[in-house]
């Protein structure tokens, strides 16, 4: 009986209009991309870039921990002692078609290395575009190393 009266009264109907019209009103939470942009967490999980020492030397100790640890298989090592004895990369590919941003690689790493940068406004045409190399993964890296720094220094009280 209760739902009889309620289809005649349109009771439902009428909630349904209040939510509307209360929305109407609301401010409007659009946002003009990409003049406009939300706020993003230090952790976000973009671009890839190999960093360096300040005095110019690159971190990776090319351990292959990323390699090993990266679930999509998308990270190929290659490395040879240098003659002070140390060992580094000769090779360090990252495939962005296999990647998927788990941020494993970055976790991995013992020396801070390879991160995830906040860059997510990038494409490519065809497969190789997002093949990432080691030039151009340090090149990424001495780019936004600022920037980088910032977010690894935000987010370290938490870790
Ligand atoms: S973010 Fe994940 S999937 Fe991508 S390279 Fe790193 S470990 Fe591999
Ligand atoms: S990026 Fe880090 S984890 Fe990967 S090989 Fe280099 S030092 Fe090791």
């Amino acid at each position: 009986m209760a739902n009889i009266i309620k289809t005649f009264l349109l009771t439902e109907l009428l909630a349904g209009m209040k939510v509307t019209l209360k929305n109407f009103f609301a401010r409007k939470e659009t946002i003009y991309f990409p003049e406009e942009k939300t706020p993003q967490s230090v952790r976000f999980r973009g671009l890839h870039a190999q960093r360096r020492y300040p005095n110019g030397e690159e971190r990776c100790i090319a351990c292959k921990l990323c390699e090993a640890v990266c679930p999509a298989m998308a990270i190929n090592i290659e490395s040879e002692k240098r003659e002070d004895g140390t060992r580094r990369t000769t090779r360090y590919d990252i495939d962005l078609t296999k990647c998927i941003f788990c941020g494993f690689c970055e976790e991995a790493c013992p020396v801070d290395a390879i991160v995830e940068t906040q860059i997510f406004e990038y494409h490519g045409e065809k497969r190789g575009d997002l093949y990432l190399t080691k030039p151009m993964l340090l090149a990424i890296g001495d780019r936004y190393e600022e920037d980088i720094a910032k977010c690894k220094a935000a987010d370290a009280p938490y870790r």
